[in-house]
């Protein structure tokens, strides 16, 4: 193995956040309200199955060991099944996760989970069809329900489900969630709504912290589990009477950034240190030959050197980055 990519605070990087396209299908309020539009007039060249191959392929010399395939929707990727499978043969890659809004599950997670993904995570805004509606823009609520039956019919033990909390819309709707979760081994994780660039007045209104639900939560009986290296940010809280598990991303609370294990690299092919905050490395110059690889390691360990201790989000700063569909959230 090459050196493990580390950064000047000692954080090493496991987990590679790989965004396959921009284009997405919903019209999540906090996300892409007005649906997708591309930057720029020409068409967008999103990395190929062969410059998947080779950034991943760089990166898992270097220690990575989980890649997460995200989007926009990475599901409508036509070679979708393929990119799990390029991903997975990756010497040194044991996880291959995807998250999707899940219009597509249904129907592909069999041939997804056979192809070697071994980790799933499907948005659900809300258990009311209605709401769903209001937050993503599709009417789609039992489509995705039904692909949450087919994942687990397809042998995924747990099935993880993000909710961005929302402040008077489903942060009333604990209990519902709580229910769902009894009998089904979901691990469902209320993600803060983060601040974006393009964002106005969403925020303000909606924006509600996650401590309310950890107080509820360890108030009744609920204990907080212990990490693993190649785990993600949420604090995961866990119940004897419940098959599922409680996650919280918490992005504003101080150290959030700390325990950071994670680098993304965009459909466009640049690197991104940090969700917020800059430009990006350009890496796709360096993504043609399979003989650039020690280049390439070189550049990624160079923009490295570049990440900063936090994103502080906590003092109004929203980087670059105008909506997460575009960087891959
Ligand atoms: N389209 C896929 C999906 O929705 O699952 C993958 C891409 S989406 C950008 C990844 C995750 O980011 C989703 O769970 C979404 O809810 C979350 N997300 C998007 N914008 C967000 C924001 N401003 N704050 C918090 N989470 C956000
Ligand atoms: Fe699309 Fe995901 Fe953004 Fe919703 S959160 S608009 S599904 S990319």
């Amino acid at each position: 193995m090459a050196k493990q990519f580390e950064d000047n605070y000692h954080r090493k990087f496991y987990y590679l956040r790989l965004s396959v396209t921009d284009v997405c299908n919903f019209k999540c309020t906090y996300c892409l309200p007005d649906g997708y539009h591309p930057q720029q007039k020409k068409k967008p060249s999103f990395l190929t199955l062969e410059e998947i191959q080779r950034v991943t392929g760089a990166f898992a010399q270097c220690g990575t060991s989980k890649v997460r395939i995200t989007g926009g929707e990475p599901s409508l990727r036509r070679d979708f099944t393929d990119i799990i499978r390029t991903v997975a043969e990756q010497p040194g890659i044991r996880k291959v996760a995807t998250t999707t809004n899940g219009y597509r599950m249904a129907r592909h997670v069999h041939e997804w989970r056979d192809a070697g993904l071994t980790n799933i995570n499907v948005s659900v805004d809300s258990l009311d069809p209605k709401m769903f509606y209001q937050i993503t823009g599709e009417n789609m609520f039992n489509q995705v329900m039904e692909g949450i039956d087919a994942a687990f019919d397809a042998g995924f033990e747990q099935v993880k489900v993000n909710t961005v909390l929302l402040k008077d819309l489903n942060s009333q709707q604990l209990p519902q969630f709580l229910n769902w979760i009894k009998t089904r081994p979901i691990q469902l994780r209320f993600i803060e709504l983060m601040q974006t660039g393009e964002m106005d007045q969403l925020f303000n209104k909606h924006h509600v912290s996650g401590v309310s639900i950890r107080n509820y939560l360890i108030a009744n009986g609920w204990v907080l589990k212990l990490k693993s290296n190649n785990d993600g940010p949420a604090q995961v809280f866990c119940h004897p009477d419940y098959q599922g598990e409680i996650g919280l991303i918490m992005p504003y609370e101080k150290d959030f950034c700390k325990s950071c294990n994670r680098l993304r690299v965009s459909a466009l092919g640049k690197l991104h240190l940090c969700l917020f905050g800059e430009h990006g490395v350009d890496l796709r110059d360096l993504l043609q030959q399979d003989e650039q690889r020690d280049e390439l390691i070189a550049r990624i360990q160079g923009g490295l050197a570049e990440k900063a201790v936090s994103h502080f989000l906590d003092e109004g700063n929203t980087g670059m980055t105008p909506n997460l569909a575009s960087i891959g959230g």
